[in-house]
């Protein structure tokens, strides 16, 4: 008998559209004869507004590549669907808040139903930047230097602005990225160059958290690194990004042809050992659990090499660095997909 998995994509995200586009790639993964007499797929999936659909317009969804906002008269409010209570695994293929930052997490493990990838603790200290880097610093992998501050600092008091510009300034200096801490594809982020620019980077990541970090700006190489497992995780061959604009932002991760993918990355053999020995260690740093994709800063001209960040449900359309890492390491597509449900029926916690 085959195994019936939940697919669950969509969500209340910036990153809707591309849970979508990932969503199609698995599916289709999980219909070819490497897969087809193994799983049966039942497709979930979550509306911008936060409601869940399932059966036909989840389908639906899943071949047209198109979001749906149904409005329900009957659907007053939140429900989950009945035939959520058939899934013998989860595949949660969501990008961002609400989806890859244990939320969802949270629910599959009260259901007591396994699930591909990160646990709850992973997923939330995964996508909150402050946490991430905290438990990053303790972990010593060498991060750019960073400052945590909250929404009430940038507006609470109008004295405490000047302050916190003057703080920023002296500890971090310009170029500096300012970020809200939970978000993903770069939504929300400025590079900015001087105090102007600095508060209404303030601003305008304020309003999207209420936790906001700033770091020191890097000149450096992007590159990336694919890790899969549990409890003894193997790291991919090397990616790197490459791309004109000023930094890695939403435009550029999500206009054809504006950056560029290169696996496997050129760079020197003992920097590419040493940045898949920093990615699993990564990974274990946070328990991460089945997949996660690790970003780098390389600095050619020291050789240093920062960790950027993890993400714990990278991109994973069929163009995605995420398994295209993984092809160049020898796991094709319908593959990868097989062994992530595989790891999360190895590491599901049943009761003693
Ligand atoms: P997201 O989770 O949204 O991808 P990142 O922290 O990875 O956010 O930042 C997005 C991009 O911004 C990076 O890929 C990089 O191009 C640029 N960037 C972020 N932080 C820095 C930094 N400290 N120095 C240089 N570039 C940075
Ligand atoms: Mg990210
Ligand atoms: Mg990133």
């Amino acid at each position: 008998t085959k195994l019936k998995v939940g697919l669950l994509f969509g969500g209340c995200s910036g990153e809707h559209e591309v849970s979508i586009s990932s969503a199609r790639a698995i599916a289709q993964a999980l219909k070819t004869d490497f897969n087809a007499d193994k799983y049966d797929v039942l497709p979930f999936y979550i509306q911008k507004d936060g409601y869940w659909q399932a059966g036909d317009l989840a389908q639906q969804v899943l071949e047209s590549g198109t979001a749906i906002a149904t409005i329900n008269p009957n659907q007053t409010r939140w429900q989950f669907p009945l035939q959520a209570a058939e899934v013998e695994v989860w595949f949660p293929i969501l990008h961002g808040p609400n989806g890859e930052d244990g939320t969802v997490q949270g629910l599959f493990k009260l259901m007591q139903v396994p699930f591909v990838g990160s646990g709850v603790l992973a997923s939330a200290v995964g996508m909150d930047k402050i946490a991430m880097k905290t438990a990053y610093a303790q972990a010593g992998l060498p991060q750019v230097k960073y400052l945590a501050v909250t929404r009430s600092q940038v507006y609470s008091n109008p004295c405490v602005f000047p302050k916190l510009g003057d703080h920023i300034e002296s500890e971090l200096g310009y170029p500096c990225f300012v970020k809200p801490a939970n978000l993903g594809s770069s939504v929300g982020i400025s590079k900015v160059r001087n105090r102007a620019q600095l508060e209404a980077a303030l601003d305008n990541a304020a309003s999207y958290d209420r936790r906001i970090i700033v770091e020191a700006g890097v000149v450096a190489r992007e590159i990336e690194c694919a890790v899969l497992g549990n409890d003894n995780p193997k790291a991919s061959v090397i990616g790197e990004i490459t791309f004109e604009s000023d930094f890695y932002d939403y435009d550029t991760k999500y206009t054809a042809g504006q950056a560029g993918l290169e696996i496997p990355a050129k760079l020197p053999e003992a920097v590419t050992t040493q940045i898949q020995e920093m990615a699993i260690r990564a990974f274990v740093a946070i328990d991460g659990a089945g997949i996660g994709r690790i970003d780098f800063f390389y600095v050619e001209s020291t050789g240093e090499i920062f960790i950027n960040e993890i993400n714990t449900f990278p991109g994973f359309t069929a163009t995605s660095m995420y398994p295209q890492l993984w092809a160049a390491s020898g796991i094709p597509f319908s593959n990868l997909v097989d062994q992530l449900i595989q790891f999360a029926l190895e590491r599901h916690d049943k009761p003693p």
